[in-house]
């Protein structure tokens, strides 16, 4: 949700801006701008609109420094306007800020601020950062007209002490003109470091073409950024230490690399996710192991309850996980919606263990979540694709998925890596605490290595998949129906085809149809029926009966022996064990909401009013 990109170097800062401001497109937005530090004065071009406009306007060409700051902002407060988009500056020309994030107190801050004489441009809540950074500043220059980088740093740190709220903040100053200062609190940011030039962005991807090398701040720590240089700072402004981590991460891996989406090369990129997440955790014949999480017998004895919990895809990841963890460790785990999870005064104490999924790991209510769950004396693991994110900064523990940078809005592979992680961790957990039939464990572990080839295999309904997507993509309202683990899918299928295709669509546990949703269907509505549960086909396949009678097309996603006549169309996908079948049985249903999405001649990466990391509850 927004991008923030930073430059600070030897070579002209716009056009590095832009391509930044691109590569983060796909988190959404509404505004673009830019400022640089242009011979002692601060130039801000921005306005509401693409990145594409922002670039071709005249102004742009006149930015010509080698330090700048830009933006691309998802409003939270004032509409979307010229006036409203970041960069802002303090009233007097001296401080050019972008934000993302939210300033909860920026009413008190405004009303203060008024009353000092300052005037405001924008209904942003942003604006009062750059102002109440020269109130500092006027305080200071009054009791002393020292102008080092100290006094730009002490400014910041006190503006920032008296915010409330998330923020990812870079700040420039003509004052200042060589350097930059960026800090961070609940909203993402990362500094890329080469000998001559500071990067800064708000994901890895964006960056990774001119760097491997990064820094991750914590909650208010502040960096202070020269072209070659760069120190870091803590509230009460002592300088710290900071590592260096670096990223293995390809650039090419986070272009389209020939395909027309992101979206469709992530959803092929699966099978070499999973193999990625899969790594050296797992072999038929020896433990699983997961260095990163070292837990003992006797910890693992001790917890009585685990929590799953995460918002969307990867909230589906967790409910798809559930029963493998329960089935294997005869731990009671809940799935939770960590919006609703940290409001609700749950029961957690030093017997809870909780596990937090996001795939970008700046997950607003997950990370919220986390920090509840961790005061209460619960154990916490994060699991992410993004190293150094906020969540795996705050757990205990963090395991990463691996698959690879996602782009696109929708979420494909980061989805079934995860389902294919927790499946990991009940084998881990189980094999510590001895308790479940070792047959059993090591032919799910035969399964799981096999996963990357069935994949492959379930490839070959696109072709089928892409038809039925023309018979059905005018649709106002479609059903998704299962059991079990397979209602799991219908949940996540259902949320992806709302996503990107706009079609209203609803998931249903196959046996709850006739306690309300069956009267709404008539003739000519579509069902899909997953139907991977050897246990429960049978009933599901009544249940489907029932729409059939009363007019329904249907779409069956099976690896079990049906009546195939029945349905208008079935696709047949690997067997499996049913714990892994949500990694096969969502492929034909992320295919279908992205053909469907092309046929409606929608932006499939960039839907609307959708943000990528949703760092604002
Ligand atoms: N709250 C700020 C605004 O509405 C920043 C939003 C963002 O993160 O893009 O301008």
């Amino acid at each position: 949700m927004c991008g923030i990109v930073g430059y600070i170097g030897t070579k002209k800062a716009c056009p590095i801006l832009l391509a930044g401001l691109t590569r983060l497109e796909y988190r959404g937005y509404d505004s673009a701008g830019i400022s640089t530090i242009e011979k002692d004065c601060i130039k801000i071009v921005k306005d509401k609109g693409r990145v594409k406009e922002l670039e071709n306007k005249k102004e742009i060409k006149d930015l010509q420094g080698t330090v700048g700051i830009a933006h691309t902002r998802w409003a939270t407060h004032g509409k979307p306007s010229k006036e409203n988009a970041h960069p802002h500056k303090d009233n007097s020309n001296t401080f050019s800020v972008v934000h993302n994030g939210i300033i909860e107190n920026y009413y008190d801050l405004r009303n203060l601020l008024e009353e000092n004489g300052y005037k405001f441009y924008s209904e942003t809540d942003t604006e009062v950062i750059p102002n109440l950074i020269h109130y500092y500043y006027k305080k200071e220059l009054a009791i002393n007209n020292e102008h080092t980088v100290q006094t730009f740093l002490r400014v910041v740190r006190n503006a920032c002490l008296d915010i409330k709220g998330s923020y990812a903040l870079e700040i420039i100053s003509k004052d200042f003109p060589e350097y930059m200062i960026v800090v961070r609190k609940d909203s993402p940011l990362v500094i890329g470091t080469c000998k001559d030039e500071k990067y800064i962005s708000s994901d890895i991807p964006a960056i990774l073409s001119y760097t491997r090398d990064f820094y991750f701040l914590n909650d208010l720590e502040f960096a202070v950024l020269k072209n070659d240089d760069i120190k870091f700072y803590d509230t009460n402004l002592n300088q710290i230490d900071k590592k260096i981590s670096n990223i293995e991460w390809d650039a090419m891996s986070s272009e389209k690399n020939g395909y027309e989406d992101f979206m469709l090369k992530e959803i092929y990129e699966q099978p070499t996710a999973i193999r990625e997440t899969i790594g050296s955790r797992i072999s038929v014949d020896n433990k699983c192991e997961f260095e990163e999480l070292p837990l003992t017998k006797k910890e693992l004895e001790n917890i009585d309850k685990i929590y799953i919990i995460a918002c969307g895809t990867a909230m589906h990841a967790g409910l798809a996980g559930k029963n493998v963890i329960e089935k294997l460790c005869r731990i009671p785990t809940e799935v939770d919606i960590a919006s609703e999870f940290r409001y609700r005064d749950p029961i957690i104490n030093n017997r809870t263990l909780s596990i937090f999924i996001s795939q970008s790991g700046e997950t607003a209510d997950t990370i919220a979540a986390l920090k509840l769950a961790k005061k209460s004396g619960s154990k916490t693991i994060a699991i992410s694709n993004v190293i150094g994110s906020s969540i795996t900064r705050e757990a205990d523990y963090s395991i990463y998925t691996h698959a690879g940078p996602e782009i696109a809005v929708a979420s494909t592979k980061a989805y079934t890596s995860q389902v294919i992680l927790v499946n990991m961790l009940a084998i881990y957990f189980a094999e510590i605490l001895e308790k479940s039939n070792k047959e059993e464990i090591r032919n799910l572990k035969k399964e799981i290595l096999e996963l990357p080839k069935k994949i492959g295999e379930t490839f070959n309904c696109a072709e089928r998949i892409k038809q039925f997507a023309k018979k059905i993509y005018q649709e106002k309202d479609v059903f998704f129906l299962g059991r079990g683990i397979d209602e799991t899918v219908a949940k996540e299928g259902s949320l992806k085809l709302k996503e990107i295709s706009y079609i209203h669509s609803e998931s249903y546990p196959a046996g709850e149809l006739k306690h309300g949703p069956i009267a709404l269907i008539e003739s000519g509505i579509t069902v899909i029926g997953i139907l991977t549960d050897k246990l429960l086909v049978d009933k599901t396949v009544n249940n489907i009966q029932e729409v059939i009678t009363r007019g329904a097309r249907t779409l069956i996603i099976t690896n079990q022996n049906v009546n195939y006549s029945m349905f208008d169309e079935v696709i047949i996908i690997p067997k499996v064990n049913t714990f892994l079948s949500p990694i096969l049985s969502i492929i034909p249903l992320q295919l279908l909401a992205y053909y469907i999405s092309k046929e409606k001649g929608l932006d499939v990466d960039k839907p609307r009013n959708l943000a990528k990391s949703v760092t604002v509850e």
